[in-house]
């Protein structure tokens, strides 16, 4: 039983969604279907170079999630262009986000990075740019110069950030704290800027209380866009080693559905949900294998928000 007195629908959900959907507000605020196109704009990432740390965050491995069109190498401009003919025919897309998605896409001096988000722009219908980074990546010059193409561009920037908690950041080795990532996000808030970020769930030795803490931390605090993964096993990363050596428990399918239902009811409403799984190929995932089609997980959540009659929010605030 629901304790909430509310009834449904509580926000200002769109569509009769039973939470914050990034894809319709996008929809909602440019009229047409928005898509991403994502680049590759050859960077490398300081947690891997050395100059923060060596060996990146024990899950990462960039190769795991990038589409054939994004191609280090390439100049950013011929990736939008084959980007976008790509998404026009297989989605009808009429605007485009350009995510500079692989490693971290700030981590070089501001004049090398200008005419690289400039050349994101080679099509008339890129409406936006979208920034994938770290939170120690975010110095005040790039920002300052986000913010003002913010006057006339959609501009996100993506601040990595897995959990909350200081234990797990250390135990996968993202090479930062919780604090580094509030200090970014103040320095990036009140600018113009839409401030994105990425939480891992399911690492096994946090408990449900210290995920439903996750939550409570990102909400009331100015982040825009949230997305979700379900802490998955690739190849080839440290995690995949430590799992081979002393395999540790993934979560399942419906165990991943109760903790997701559970951290959106305690989310900050106004939070949009980007991503609520993770996705990775399939040849390079060690584990959790589910079975199930991106279609079906997506399906699978919303069944199961609306069969249990539950909505993000429905816990938020938390009563003190
Ligand atoms: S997840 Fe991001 S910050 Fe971590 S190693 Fe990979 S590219 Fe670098």
């Amino acid at each position: 039983m629901h304790s909430s007195p509310q009834s449904f629908p509580p926000g200002p959900f769109r569509g009769g969604s039973r939470y914050n959907s990034y894809g319709a507000f996008l929809k909602e605020k440019f009229g047409c279907r928005v898509s991403k196109v994502v680049v590759d704009a050859g960077f490398s990432c300081p947690n891997r170079d050395g100059t923060v740390g060596v060996g990146g965050c024990s899950y990462c491995n960039n190769e795991a999630f990038r589409p054939a069109t994004a191609t280090s190498g390439d100049p950013v401009a011929r990736q939008v262009e084959r980007g976008i003919a790509y998404l026009r025919q297989r989605y009808r897309a009429q605007k485009f986000i350009v995510y500079f998605q692989p490693f971290t896409n700030t981590f070089a001096p501001l004049e090398k990075l200008i005419p690289l988000y400039e050349s994101a722009f080679a099509d008339p219908d890129v409406i936006g740019i979208a920034i994938g980074t770290r939170p120690d990546c975010v110095e005040e010059d790039k920002i300052a110069w986000l913010e003002n193409l913010a006057r006339t561009h959609f501009v996100t920037v993506e601040l990595g950030l897995e959990s909350v908690h200081d234990q797990t950041l250390a135990r996968i080795n993202r090479g930062h704290d919780y604090e580094c990532w509030r200090r970014a996000l103040r320095r990036t808030s009140g600018r113009g800027i839409y401030i994105g970020a990425h939480l891992i769930l399911g690492f096994p030795w946090e408990s449900r209380a210290e995920v439903l803490g996750m939550a409570e931390a990102v909400s009331g605090i100015g982040l825009d866009f949230l997305k979700l993964h379900h802490l998955h096993v690739v190849r080839n990363t440290a995690l995949a080693r430590q799992f081979l050596n002393q395999p540790f428990p993934l979560l399942g399918y419906g165990q991943y559905l109760d903790l997701l239902i559970e951290f959106l009811e305690h989310l900050d409403p106004a939070v949009r949900l980007e991503r609520l799984f993770g996705l990775t190929q399939e040849e390079q995932l060690l584990g959790p294998h589910w079975g199930k089609t991106k279609a079906e997980i997506q399906h699978g959540i919303e069944h199961a928000l609306a069969a249990r009659a539950t909505w993000q929010g429905r816990c938020y605030p938390a009563p003190r």
